[in-house]
C-alpha cells in the first residue's frame, strides 16, 4: 500500500525538516508547496510574480491556485507509492479538495507536530535557508551544507511577518486539527525536542496510524 502522509503543525514546528527526512528514508517524494512556491518566485514565472508579494506578507496564496498546484503534482507517477506534504493543506477547503484528489488511493495518515507558540517565534527569528536551492542551513551555519550557497534569512521570516503567519496558522490551519481528528489515522506528537527525537517519534506514529487502518505501512521497515 501506498504510503500517503500529510504534516500539519505551525510555521517553525519542523515540518520541512522531518518530511525530507523521513521521505528519503523511505524513497517516496516530498511535496513542499513553500518550495514549489519559492522556486517560482526563484525563476520569475508568472506564478512566482502573483504569489511574492502574498508570501512576503507572510499571508496564503489562494485555494484555488495551490489545489490546481497538488493536483497537478499528485497526477505524477512518482507519487505511486507514496508521498509526504508539507504545507498543504493549509485550509480546510484545500483540505476537502485533497479528500477528492483521493478518492481512489489509499488513506491519507495525518501527522500534527505540536510546539508552543514562544519556541516557534524563537525558531523562526533563527532559522536560515540557501538562496540558492532552498535547502534548511543549521544554527551558526553560513554556508548550505547541499550545494555551498549562501545561507540567508527567509524574506517571510523577520519579526512582523513571522507574527502575521502564526495568527494566519491560527485562524486558517489550525482548524484542520479538527478536520482531521476523528480519523483513524491521525496522530499528533511533541515538536519541542530533539529532531532525533521527533523523528523517530514521527516513524512510530505513522506506524501505529497505519496498523490502526488495517497495516498500511506493514512490511515497509
Ligand atoms: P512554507 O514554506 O510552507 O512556510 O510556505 C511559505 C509561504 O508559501 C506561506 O507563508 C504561504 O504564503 C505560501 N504557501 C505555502 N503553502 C501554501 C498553501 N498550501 N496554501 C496557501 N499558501 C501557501
Amino acid at each position: 500500500m501506498a504510503l500517503n502522509l500529510i504534516m500539519l503543525g505551525p510555521p517553525g514546528a519542523g515540518k520541512g525538516t522531518q518530511a525530507e527526512r523521513f521521505a528519503r528514508t523511505r524513497g517516496i517524494p516530498k511535496i513542499s508547496t513553500g518550495d514549489i512556491l519559492r522556486d517560482a518566485v526563484h525563476e520569475g514565472t508568472p506564478l512566482g510574480q502573483r504569489a511574492m508579494a502574498v508570501m512576503d506578507r507572510g499571508e496564503l496564496v489562494s485555494d484555488d491556485i495551490m489545489i490546481g498546484i497538488i493536483g497537478e503534482r499528485l497526477n505524477r507517477d512518482d507519487v505511486r507509492g507514496g508521498f509526504v506534504l508539507d504545507g498543504f493543506p493549509r485550509t480546510v477547503p484545500q483540505a476537502v479538495a485533497l479528500d477528492g484528489l483521493m478518492a481512489a488511493r489509499d488513506p491519507l495518515i495525518v501527522v500534527d507536530i505540536v510546539v508552543p507558540e514562544l519556541e516557534l517565534a524563537r525558531r523562526l527569528a533563527s532559522r536560515m535557508i540557501c538562496a540558492d536551492c532552498g535547502a534548511n542551513g543549521a544554527a551558526g551555519e553560513i554556508v548550505c551544507r547541499r550545494c555551498g550557497g549562501k545561507l540567508v534569512q527567509r524574506t517571510d521570516d523577520n519579526h512582523s511577518v513571522v507574527l502575521e503567519r502564526l495568527r494566519i496558522y491560527n485562524m486558517s490551519t489550525k482548524p484542520l486539527v479538527d478536520f482531521y481528528r476523528g480519523r483513524p489515522t491521525f496522530r499528533s506528537i511533541n515538536g519541542a525536542q530533539a529532531p532525533d527525537i521527533v523523528a523517530a517519534d514521527l516513524a512510530s506514529a505513522i506506524e501505529a496510524a497505519g496498523n490502526g487502518n488495517g497495516s498500511l505501512t506493514g512490511g515497509r521497515r
